[in-house]
């Protein structure tokens, strides 16, 4: 076990004297090692804690860079190290805070062909990442190494925390053996995310990260923290126990190696590029198309589908945001021309007529040379406005 030098002794003296943790328990954290998967809301605040608590070597992976839009979550990243990758932004901040502690960079994107290696380095392994690919990649990975994974996520005004493949309890895949479809996933540069939530929930996850490294038991295994930052506080629920019949944990298993992620998921390992199934070109309009409509000051309609927030944050000239109930995640465009003969509605008179989303559809005849049928578009039509 390693031991303490009289300035850690100092310097970690409030929580040596606590009897649960002790000198066995700080020596031991200072014995561990941790690798945070994702240096961004999670992996921040967990990195600051347990810095400052003293793990003795903390893994710090992430590819991405630091932007001004991370800095209201991502509390080791700063505005002159903007543009610096996250992970050597993070080492510097927590290098600052704890010189003790070595502290080691991975500037890559975590996938099957490093995965193993990598988290072989370490005895715990913090997955604070925000896509399902790397969740099961790091489930698959910790299993097959048998190392504990704890797991945390913050979406809007809520959170979540749980540690798997603690002492026989379940893993990921034990409780979610089929990935989500897509388009059901939503990540916080879509949904958007309150600062402090992954605040609190990457504090927890270093607590629980922590008690591992001590010592002592983890709150969590087996268990699912639900945080609601709006109304509702914290909330446990049981979680069902670890499945023989699990894939990659179970008596049989078929997954012995790491497999392709993106394509077991059907969504890729990263937050950049999600996968929108949009319409084929001849079907959208263009901001050269509309730009012309524009300037040749031709009469139309503009309506805006977007989230009503998104709408007061910006929006064109003119716009319209388009009532609630017709919004739809699946956004279309079309761009009518001489819409008097499309539109069977009598008060409707626009001559142009830019429209989205695919709700609207039913509103034109199909046939009738103006518009393209396509399997997206659907019912009910949309009132006249
Ligand atoms: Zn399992």
């Amino acid at each position: 076990m390693a031991q303490l030098s009289v300035e850690e002794v100092g310097r970690y003296g409030r929580q040596l004297i606590l009897p649960e943790w002790g000198r066995r328990g700080q020596e031991s954290v200072k014995g561990n090692s941790v690798l945070i998967v994702g240096v961004g809301g999670l992996g921040c605040p967990c990195a600051l804690y347990l810095a400052a608590a003293g793990i003795g070597r903390l893994g710090l992976l992430d590819y991405d860079r630091v932007e001004l839009s991370n800095l209201h979550r991502q509390v080791l990243h700063c505005e002159n190290r903007v543009g610096v990758a996250k992970s050597e932004s993070g080492r510097d901040a927590v290098k600052g805070l704890n010189s003790h502690i070595s502290v080691t960079t991975h500037t890559v994107l975590l996938d099957s062909s490093n995965a193993l290696s990598i988290l072989s380095q370490y005895d715990i392994i913090v997955d604070a990442t925000d896509n399902v690919a790397t969740r099961y990649l790091l489930n698959d990975g910790c299993v097959l190494l048998g190392k504990p994974l704890v797991s945390g996520s913050a979406l809007r005004f809520e959170g979540q925390l749980t540690v798997y493949g603690w002492r026989g309890g379940p893993c990921y895949r034990c409780l979610f053996p089929s990935p989500p479809p897509p388009a059901s996933v939503t990540n916080c540069s879509e949904g958007g995310v309150l600062g402090v939530v992954p605040g609190v929930i990457g504090s927890l996850q270093a607590l629980e990260a922590l008690k591992i490294a001590s010592g002592m038991e983890p709150l969590y295994s087996q268990q699912l923290l639900l945080f609601d930052a709006l109304g509702g506080g914290f909330r446990t629920i049981r979680l069902r126990p670890r499945q023989p019949q699990c894939a990659v944990c179970g008596e049989n298993p078929s997954i012995t190696a790491l497999i392709d992620y993106e394509l077991f998921c059907g969504s890729r390992a990263d937050d950049k590029d999600k996968r929108v199934d949009i319409l084929d070109p001849e079907l959208r309009v263009s901001p050269q198309e509309y730009s012309e409509v524009v300037s040749g000051g031709k009469p139309h309609l503009l309506l805006d589908v977007r989230e009503e927030v998104e709408y007061q944050i910006c929006h064109l000239p003119h716009s319209r945001s388009i009532l609630p109930q017709f919004r739809s995640t699946t956004c279309v465009c079309l761009y009518i021309r001489k819409s008097e003969q499309v539109l069977p509605e009598p008060h409707v008179t626009f001559q142009t007529f830019l429209c989205a989303t695919s709700k609207m559809a039913p509103w034109m005849p199909p046939g009738s040379g103006y518009w393209k049928p396509h399997p997206q578009l659907m019912t009910p039509p949309i009132p006249c406005l």
